[in-house]
């Protein structure tokens, strides 16, 4: 580690050696998450057809007076007849509206007289009626290339009549943890042991970012055992995910085993805390992250260089979602190393309020990550990050 580079040039190296997986078509059903990977035109009009915006009658606008009910369209069940003067039709909400009429009257702007009959105020023409491709005109472009496809596409993609949506390939990960002292929970614990976090921590970052675990193996600490494993997880995956093990440690096999493997070092160390020990290289198209082992910097080091890489590979926008928040208490600032700080985003008078979570903040204190919006990135220097200063905050 000669040089700790900056995140932005760790994230930028890391995007550098990105190219983007092919599309596939996927059924609307199964598309929740995913990244559209083509433009999405309509080919209607929607609504199709002119229709009723209430529930009332549909009329020939004109003075008030009375007219004769001569029908009913109800949705889905058009009336067959064309409206004539002096007469109306009963409509529903969303029924088309039938040939001749021009106006919707709602029912409670009406009065039923004898003989079904009914009396109407003076109406506008066009009053309560949605025209045909008001929603969508045909051939709009509803939805762009590089979405995520969450509740409001899908059932926009609906909408315009899509039960399948071309989307970019889940990015397939492999995800290795390393690490002698690791126990699956629900074991019992063994002298020297720990219950192993990464495991789940990351492969639900893996999973939140729109990627498939294709793989989810604990590795011990012995060389030929972590050679085996990333040998395997580097001919199966687009990712590679390695917890632990990266350090200088006589134990720390995985930066000589992805050597070994002729996996090629981008870089080795960034300026952050917590998060320094990380490590990216590549093998042709396939990445590999040597995240650290300590559980708030690996899900850190993935939110900041690894979540950008797949959001890339299905040909999503890379950039993280910002914002600037005050600081709602002091920070220490590290001297050299900028700090991603686990926060809590407030409303507060002038704007977003960044609270670090309550308790410890260090590498090893997973719980400083449960409840955070954010991280707070704060520049390194002396002395604080005063409260109220100005920081950009990395959503989570
Ligand atoms: P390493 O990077 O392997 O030196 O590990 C640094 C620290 O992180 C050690 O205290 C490890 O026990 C801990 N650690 C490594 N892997 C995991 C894991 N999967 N879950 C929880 N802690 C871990
Ligand atoms: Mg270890």
């Amino acid at each position: 580690m000669s040089e700790l580079i900056t995140i932005d040039e760790a994230r930028r190296r890391v995007l550098e050696a990105v190219t983007a997986l092919g599309d596939e078509p996927v059924a609307l059903e199964a598309a929740l998450g995913r990244v559209l990977a083509e433009d999405v035109t309509s080919a209607i009009d929607v609504p199709p057809f002119d229709s009723s915006g209430m529930d009332g009658f549909a009329v020939i606008a004109g003075p008030a007076g009375e007219v004769e009910v001569v029908g009913e369209a109800r949705a889905g069940h058009p009336w067959a007849g064309a409206l004539s003067a002096g007469s109306a039709v009963g409509i529903s909400t969303g029924a088309v509206l039938p040939e001749g009429a021009d106006a919707v009257v709602p029912v409670e702007r009406t009065t039923a007289v004898e003989g079904g009959r009914i009396e109407l105020p003076e109406t506008q023409p066009g009053a309560n009626v949605r025209r045909a491709g008001e929603d969508i005109p045909l051939g709009a472009v509803v939805l762009r290339a590089g979405a995520r496809l969450g509740p409001a596409e899908l059932g926009v993609a609906a909408s315009v009549g899509r039960a399948e949506l071309r989307c970019a390939g889940r990015p397939r990960v492999a995800l290795l943890v390393t690490g002698d002292e690791l126990t699956e929970p629900g074991a019992p614990l063994a002298p020297g042991g720990i219950y192993g976090s990464n495991a789940f921590a990351l492969a639900a970052q893996v999973e939140s970012a729109g990627a498939q675990l294709v793989g989810r193996t604990t590795v011990p600490d012995e060389l030929e055992s972590t050679r085996a494993a990333l040998a395997g997880a580097l001919d199966e995956a687009d990712v590679v995910l390695v917890s632990g093990g990266v350090s200088v440690g006589p134990h720390d096999h995985v930066k000589p085993a992805l050597r070994e493997l002729g996996v090629e070092e981008r870089f080795w160390g960034v300026s952050l805390r917590p998060g320094k020990p990380t490590w990216f290289g590549t093998r042709g198209d396939t990445l590999a992250f040597g995240l650290p082992g300590n559980p708030v910097s690996a899900m850190v080091t993935f939110q900041l260089f690894a979540r950008p890489a797949l959001a890339a590979l299905q040909g999503a926008a890379p950039e993280p979602r910002r914002a600037i928040a005050t600081l709602g208490e002091a920070v220490a600032r590290n001297p050299v190393r900028e700090q991603a700080i686990r926060v809590r985003l407030l409303q507060g008078e002038n704007g977003l309020v960044a609270r670090p979570t309550t308790g410890a903040q260090g590498s090893h204190v997973l719980t400083s990550m449960v409840g955070a919006d954010a991280l707070a990135l704060i520049a390194p220097g002396d002395g604080e990050a005063a409260a109220g200063e100005r920081v950009e905050v990395e959503l989570l």
